[in-house]
């Protein structure tokens, strides 16, 4: 099992589309965190995966450092294997800390939008001053701890056409792992921005050729997770949005959500409580884990049913209010999306591309780990 443990609500940022911004004010204390550590424990199989999360984790760095060797102890003590993820906004790694993640395999994901014209758009501080150029200096030094950093990157309407261009200088900075993931709560989302976004979209998807054919490994969501479900015969609701079956959110106070994106001050959000460190699960887990894996009504007779987003009942949920309802907004983004994939998948399976077939057909993760290998535990 994994536990995203949401360790404080407080950032060092202030980007301005950021949901944290509405979390609860209080911060995880050390007995909360250990007796998350020991949950995950008792409820996972074969292993336990520790995920630091915020608002900004590395303002709790002290809590990070003991929460990580309790659980090293703990797992010496069960024999069963952890794991331990973070997501961060890297403005505060210092070599010390990389130093530490790499000593204890903590593998993580930073936030990044791209070039400074996209980055400083949204990703600044409290007094309204852009974050590139501090992450931009540190990334050598991330890179050099972990090459295999996962770069979070978020579409807006307004960073669109810096897209492809982004996309280039993170590659020239010597990303390899981009999720790209678009702002679908954003209400400027226009018909005539989704063109836009389809246009910059096939300016990305030859770049991905261009740097497939050169045998490069790279992993870029965007595209690959697409062909990735196509290649494994697509997937059924519940497959990837897991909703609490093996991976938990822990909010400050130690009660439990399906989902990062429920530990929140929203009303509605607390239905979706399915327990707390203390005392356990509710029987409301099982039910919502249930409704989560009925097919979405509105998609049942639609081809991209399988490899659409729709499974996502955290984002169904953020854009609706109904974990089973898609939004018009990401339907149509899907179904621009989808086919781009397909056509730059054919192409390289029809070139018998070597990196392509080793990602999707023959996945070696000695060499090249997919994200997913990171995820669940
Ligand atoms: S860095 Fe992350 S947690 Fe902090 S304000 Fe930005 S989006 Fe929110
Ligand atoms: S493209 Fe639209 S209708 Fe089709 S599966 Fe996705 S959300 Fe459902």
């Amino acid at each position: 099992m994994k536990a995203i443990l949401h360790l404080t609500p407080t950032c060092n940022l202030a980007c301005n589309y950021c949901y944290a911004a509405k979390v609860i004010d209080q911060k995880m204390s050390l007995e909360t965190a250990k007796k998350a550590v020991d949950f995950v424990f008792k409820h996972g199989e074969n292993s336990a995966c520790i995920s630091y999360f915020g608002g900004e984790p590395l303002l709790r760095w002290e809590l990070i450092k003991k929460t990580t060797f309790y659980a090293e102890k703990i797992s010496k003590e069960t024999g069963k294997p952890v794991f331990f993820r973070m997501s961060t906004n890297g403005i505060l790694f210092d070599e010390e800390i990389l130093k530490f993640c790499r000593k204890h395999r903590i593998l993580f994901a930073i936030s990044l939008d791209g070039n400074q014209q996209a980055h400083d758009k949204h990703r600044i501080t409290s007094d309204n001053q852009g974050t590139w150029k501090i992450i931009d200096k540190k990334l050598d030094l991330i890179l050099k701890y972990n090459p295999h950093t996962v770069v979070g990157s978020v579409i807006s309407p307004d960073t669109i056409k810096e897209l492809p261009a982004s996309m280039e200088y993170m590659w020239e900075r010597g990303i390899r792992y981009l999720a790209h993931s678009p702002d679908f709560t954003n209400p400027l989302w226009t018909p005539e921005l989704l063109d836009d976004l389809e246009n910059s979209y096939r300016q990305m998807a030859q770049f991905y050729l261009a740097r497939s054919r050169e045998n490069k490994f790279f992993f870029f969501t965007l595209f690959d997770e697409k062909i990735k479900y196509h290649a494994r015969g697509g997937l059924k609701p519940g497959d990837v949005c897991d909703f609490g079956v093996k991976k938990i959110s822990v909010a400050p106070d130690g009660n439990i959500f399906p989902c990062v994106r429920f530990v929140s001050d929203d009303s509605d959000a607390k239905k979706y409580l399915i327990g707390n460190v203390y005392n356990g699960f509710n029987p409301k887990r099982q039910r919502l884990i249930n409704k989560n894996r009925q097919p979405r009504p509105q998609c049942i007779q639609c081809d991209f049913n399988g490899r659409c987003s729709n499974y996502c009942g955290c984002t169904n949920w953020q854009t609706t209010g109904d974990i089973l309802k898609v939004s018009p907004l990401l339907c149509a983004h899907e179904r621009m999306l989808i086919p781009i994939a397909d056509e730059i998948g054919k192409i390289l399976w029809q070139e018998k591309n070597k990196a392509f077939l080793a990602k999707h057909y023959d996945i070696d993760e000695n060499h090249f780990p997919l994200i997913n290998t990171y995820d669940i535990d």
